[in-house]
């Protein structure tokens, strides 16, 4: 590891492992490369004049990108926002909004645990 002084916290691999589960593939509209096989990008990116909070690395400020829409986004400008119900709203280049709705499961229980009372 040769992480310079300074530089922003990396994510837990517990958040990687909620944010590949709730995302379930690339979060980018019409993307279907399921999601452990993508990058964890940041919605809003570190700051590399400022130190790195823990918020930035939270599963809130994260979401599964493909490495192709990863480069799509860098290079483009198309910026994705993460809202509380799980929803990336992108924002193309042009201004318009694309909605990626919260990734449902896929018929079968997520837990079988259940309450005893
Ligand atoms: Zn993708």
């Amino acid at each position: 590891m040769h992480e310079p002084p300074g530089a922003p916290p990396r994510p837990s691999s517990t958040t990687i492992a909620r944010v590949l589960a709730r995302d379930r593939t690339c979060t980018f509209p019409g993307c279907t490369v399921a999601a452990f096989r993508c990058d964890v990008d940041h919605v809003v990116p570190p700051d590399p004049r400022a130190p790195g909070t823990d918020e930035l690395v939270a599963a809130g400020n994260l979401i599964a990108l493909c490495r192709h829409h990863h480069v799509v986004r860098a290079r483009t400008g198309w910026r994705p926002a993460l809202t509380a119900a799980g929803e990336v709203r992108w924002t193309a280049p042009s201004g318009h909004v694309y909605a990626r709705a919260r990734a449902q499961a896929s018929g079968a229980p997520v837990s079988r645990s259940y309450a005893s009372r």
